[in-house]
């Protein structure tokens, strides 16, 4: 990935703020399954987030065994004739996490930088995600070895067939359902859609529901593009109150203004917050006196990124993320929060729009300096409640309008963030377990009832 270069974190064990990171090197599943002991591994990182959520409820043995590893790695390498007419070998991944809640789901992320434990840690959070928030899914995520910028929209085009049909057999619309991610956006997803169906023996009687994040004229849903941020926005009404914060009054910051980033800025700038500092991966801009996210999101649109906004100043990494607001909103990658910039942060509340932005050691910083963190699996479900509306539509053959799609989206986000305090009042934990510790409750409850068979 394109994150700031791995640091040394220190070798702690669960700290007393609650803090999720566990020294690998204690924790004898990780072990048990062979995982990577490098603190700084990101699956590992990930699993042992689990495994301290697991410590603290008392999840049995066996299910922290099947959690702690993906059910099925699948790596795909295709050929794809390029413009010039040269062919170029691509490498794909699809990784099945676990289906105990329903069909895998999860998104495809295209980047250069793409990596299997990357493509793991993520299919690992959509499981725990998508039992949170309560849709029937189980988690799944995948991607490609490329970089969509690089290529024009023909090459893109065959790129992304090539690999639906590399793929196709594993996937399906009652087995695993695959989304937009990073470097992924509808055309993408409307080009698989297209392609699966076009294999008729496996595309069965509704074969577009096989993947969500479509173009509305082609079974996508209304809201599903805004989901993601709006889920995050929903989850900043819900929370910032018990942080004596209102909503309407705050001042915040976004790392990363793609489509998680950008839809977030938008919707909380509409109930009355103000931007204040922006950064992607072509700069870092600041204005004390707001930025028009939706101003914004047209100018990235033309140019590709922040950088020479004119409405706003360009600031060093260390100004934008010293830059004193409410909240931040990390919605780039992963691992983008570390010690340094945990060190840096002048703010109350990170709401993490992206996937796994802040390390362990980031996280035990923020903690010591009382910034509160509304985590991933609750804070940026709204995309894939929505990608699970957008399939019921196409499998009932039914389109719903937009207050329909975020009312329900709301009541999700909500219910979820109940589930999230109730674990935490029960448990006395911080929010980060208290929401690994509700999503293991209905693994759970279903593994329970379900048994393993034979
Ligand atoms: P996107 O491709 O639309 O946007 C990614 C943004 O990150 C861009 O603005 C890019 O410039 C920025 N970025 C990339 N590298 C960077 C760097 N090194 N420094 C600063 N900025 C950098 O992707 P997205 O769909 O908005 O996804 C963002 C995050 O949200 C990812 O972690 C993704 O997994 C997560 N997420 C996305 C969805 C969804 O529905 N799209 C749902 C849940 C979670």
């Amino acid at each position: 990935m394109t994150t700031a270069p791995a640091k040394k974190s220190p070798k702690t064990t669960a700290t007393k703020n609650g803090a999720h990171a566990k020294a690998p090197e204690g924790n004898s599943i990780i072990k048990e399954v062979g995982l990577p002991e490098d603190p700084n591994n990101l699956y590992t990182q990930t699993v042992s987030t689990m495994l301290h959520a697991a410590d603290v409820m008392g999840l049995p043995h066996y299910l922290r065994l099947i959690l702690a590893q993906p059910k099925n790695e699948i790596m795909v390498h295709f050929p794809v004739q390029m413009d010039d007419g040269k062919f170029r070998l691509f490498k794909g991944y699809r990784v099945q996490h676990n289906n105990a809640l329903g069909p895998y789901k999860g998104g495809l992320r295209f980047h250069h930088d793409v990596h299997l434990d990357d493509v793991k840690s993520l299919a690992f959070l959509m499981t725990m995600k998508c039992s949170l928030v309560g849709v029937p899914y189980g988690g799944g995520k995948g991607g490609i070895k490329v970089n969509p910028r690089e290529h024009s929209k023909s090459e893109m085009e065959g790129i992304v067939r090539r690999f639906t049909t590399a793929i196709a057999h594993n996937i399906g619309p009652d087995y695993d359902i695959p989304a937009p991610d990073v470097g992924s956006n509808s055309q993408h997803m409307a080009w698989i859609a297209d392609t699966f169906s076009f294999l008729s023996e496996i595309g069965g009687d509704n074969p577009a529901a096989v993947i969500t994040g479509k173009p509305i004229e082609y079974g996508g849903s209304l809201g599903r593009e805004k989901a993601t941020g709006q889920g995050v926005v929903d989850t900043l009404v819900e929370m910032l109150p018990e942080l004596k914060l209102k909503p309407e009054k705050c001042t915040f910051s976004v790392l990363g203004f793609g489509n998680v980033g950008s839809w977030s800025g938008k919707i909380f700038q509409d109930k009355g917050a103000k931007m204040t500092a922006v950064a992607d991966h072509t700069g870092f801009i600041i204005n004390d006196k707001g930025i028009d996210a939706h101003d914004l999101a047209e100018y990235v649109k033309a140019k590709g990124g922040v950088a020479g906004y004119p409405k706003a100043s360009k600031c060093s990494k260390d100004d934008f993320y010293k830059h004193r607001v409410d909240v931040f909103i990390p919605a780039a990658l992963e691992q983008m929060i570390q010690e340094p910039e945990a060190k840096m942060l002048n703010c109350k509340v990170v709401a993490e729009g992206a996937n796994a932005p802040t390390t362990p050691a980031g996280e035990r910083v923020l903690a010591s300096r009382g910034i509160e963190i509304l985590p991933a699996i609750l804070c940026n479900a709204g995309g894939v409640t929505v990608s699970y509306f957008e399939w019921v539509q196409n499998k009932t053959f039914q389109s719903w309008d937009l207050e329909k799609v975020d009312a329900e989206l709301n009541k999700h986000m909500v219910r979820a963030a109940q589930k999230t305090r109730a674990a935490r009042e029960k448990y006395k934990c911080d929010l980060r377990t208290a929401a690994y510790i509700a999503a293991l409750e209905r693994l759970k409850q279903a593994y329970e009832v379900r048994g393993i068979f034979p």
